[in-house]
Order: C-alpha cells, then sequence, then structure tokens
C-alpha cells in the first residue's frame, strides 16, 4: 500500500509555486497578493489564518489579513471587498468561512470579483468549473485531485465515488474526476446502500465528517482513498475512512492527519498564483 505523504506533497508544491512566484516577479516586476479577512475570534479560524499567511509568506506572496470583531456590520465588509476588488496589488481574496449569523454568506461569495475568488465558491466559478472552462477550483478538492493525479496519470474510465455533496468538497470533487472522464457517483446522507457503491470504486474521497464511516469491506482490492475527513474524537484526530482496515485492500491512500489537510493551503497559494497570471494576460 503506497501511504499517500500530503505533507511532503504540499511541500513540493510550495518549492514549486516559491520559484514560480521568483519568476513573476522578475517577469512583472511584482509579486501576486493575498487578502484575507478574518471576522470574530474562533479558534479554529484564527488557527486557519495565520497557517494561510504563514504559507503564503514562504513561497513569497505578498499577503495581508484584515481583521474585524465577530460584531462587524455586514455593509462594512462588503464594502471592504469591492475596494479590494478594485485594487491592482491584490490577486485573490479569502473571507474566513464560517461568517456570524448576521452576515449573509452568499452575498459575500458573491461580492468578491470571480477573477479574484481565490477559493472557487462563486457561482461563476461553480458554473465554469462545470463547464469544463478554466476556474477558480475549491482548495482541499483540487489538492485531493493533484494527490490522485500524482499516484494514478491517466484516470480515464477509472470509476470514482465520492462520498459527500458538499459545495465545499464533494461536489467540485465531483467535477475534476469528470474532467478527467471518470465514472463519477456522488453519494451522500441518503444514498441507498454505500457499501455497495463504494465496492464498485477505483477511486473513493470520502469527505462526510463521520468517524472512520468507510470500513475495510466496503473497499475492493487496488482502490485509491483519500479521506478528507478531520473529526475529533477521544481517541485524536480521525478521517471519515477507518485506516487500519482501509489500508489492507487500498492500492494507495491518504492518513489523517498529514494527507489532505496540508494540500488545501499550498493549494490556496496556487489559486493566488493563478488569479495573478490570468490577471496580466
Ligand atoms: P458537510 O457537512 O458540508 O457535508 C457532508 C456531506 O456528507 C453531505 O453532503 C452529506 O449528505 C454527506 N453525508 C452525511 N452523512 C452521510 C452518510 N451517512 N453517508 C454518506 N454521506 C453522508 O461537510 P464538508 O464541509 O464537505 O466536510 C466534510 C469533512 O471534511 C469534515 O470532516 C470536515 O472537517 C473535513 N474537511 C477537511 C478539509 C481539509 O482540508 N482536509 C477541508 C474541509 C473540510
Amino acid at each position: 500500500m503506497i501511504l499517500i505523504d500530503g505533507k511532503k506533497e504540499a511541500a513540493e508544491l510550495r518549492e514549486k509555486l516559491k520559484q514560480e512566484v521568483a519568476e513573476l516577479k522578475l517577469k512583472y516586476n511584482k509579486v501576486p497578493g493575498l487578502t484575507v479577512i478574518l471576522i470574530g475570534d474562533m479558534a479554529p479560524s484564527q488557527i486557519y489564518v495565520r497557517n494561510k499567511e504563514r504559507s503564503a509568506n514562504e513561497v513569497g506572496l505578498k499577503s495581508e489579513v484584515i481583521k474585524y470583531p465577530e460584531t462587524v456590520e455586514e455593509k462594512t465588509v462588503l464594502e471592504k471587498i469591492e475596494e479590494l476588488n478594485n485594487d491592482k496589488t491584490v490577486s485573490g481574496i479569502l473571507v474566513q468561512l464560517p461568517l456570524p449569523n448576521h452576515i449573509d454568506k452568499k452575498k459575500v461569495i458573491e461580492t468578491i470579483l470571480p477573477s479574484k475568488d481565490v477559493d472557487g465558491f462563486h457561482p461563476t466559478n461553480v458554473g465554469n468549473l462545470s463547464s469544463g472552462y478554466e476556474s477558480s477550483v475549491p482548495c482541499t478538492p483540487l489538492g485531493c485531485y493533484l494527490l490522485i493525479k500524482k499516484i494514478e496519470p491517466n484516470l480515464s474510465g477509472k470509476k470514482a465515488v465520492v462520498v459527500g455533496r458538499s459545495n465545499l468538497n464533494g461536489k467540485p470533487m465531483t467535477q475534476l474526476l469528470l474532467k478527467e472522464n471518470c465514472t463519477v457517483t456522488i453519494t451522500h446522507s441518503r444514498t441507498k446502500d454505500l457499501k455497495a457503491e463504494c465496492l464498485e470504486a477505483d477511486i473513493i474521497v470520502a469527505a462526510v465528517g463521520i468517524p472512520e464511516l468507510v470500513r475495510g469491506d466496503w473497499v475492493k482490492k487496488d482502490t485509491i482513498v483519500i479521506d478528507v475527513g478531520i473529526n475529533k474524537t477521544d481517541n485524536g484526530i480521525v478521517g471519515d475512512v477507518n485506516f487500519e482496515e482501509v489500508s489492507k485492500n487500498a492500492k494507495a491512500m491518504t492518513p489523517v492527519p498529514g494527507g489532505v489537510g496540508p494540500m488545501t493551503i499550498a493549494c490556496l497559494l496556487k489559486n493566488t498564483i493563478d488569479c495573478f497570471k490570468r490577471s496580466q494576460n
């Protein structure tokens, strides 16, 4: 079984991006800029944003974090986004989710210019991805996709099962696999026989949020298994896949932690650089 080392893959990607930023700096005499808006003081969001800022600096991006208190008015946030939309030094804008209840997530996402939407959540980017056009792609499924491609460069005709249909993970993952000519089944909480669906798969991507939902006897021999889940349990952090059981059958799989997680931030940096490059053309 190949243990997919997300930390190593993410470090390699960051190194590549660092070189790319240096080349862009020589060519354009400026570097891509990422601005993150952080509202409130929820601990996980603070940690995510700190990691994003550190990684952005590491590859040479210009990075800025704008912080607002939990009570900030929606109007203030929307006006700031408009200002960043018009700021030529800003290539990518990310508003850290979740937002306080009084702020409309849809409005916030739709105010970000699609060309600066590094999370890939704007309906224009969602539509472009599903139409097979160039777009920003949500960072976590993009990371999963890159890990899968590293193991299996030719995915044409493979059967893929995506477990979970969230806008953040399952749906964009499905689009990426379709683009690679996989036959994709998207499953969810109302799927009748999840085990039977998984047993058909050459590739399983689990993004559910239920600890160790996918068991050893759900996975046929030589399947590639990507575990997006991050679940806090009494035994520490576990994924949506039972690692011990599934690793006996899988051809390759990601651990939790150290699998998909590290790729997510690296892909955010990639998206920022890609937005910059598109804006120069
Ligand atoms: P979500 O709650 O938005 O969606 C979960 C999906 O799972 C839903 O579509 C639901 O229909 C499906 N589901 C629920 N119960 C099911 C069942 N019994 N069988 C099949 N499907 C079922 O979750 P999300 O935002 O997509 O996140 C999923 C997991 O991924 C969470 O553990 C989250 O913490 C983790 N996550 C990890 C990263 C990362 O960087 N590694 C990023 C985002 C989310």
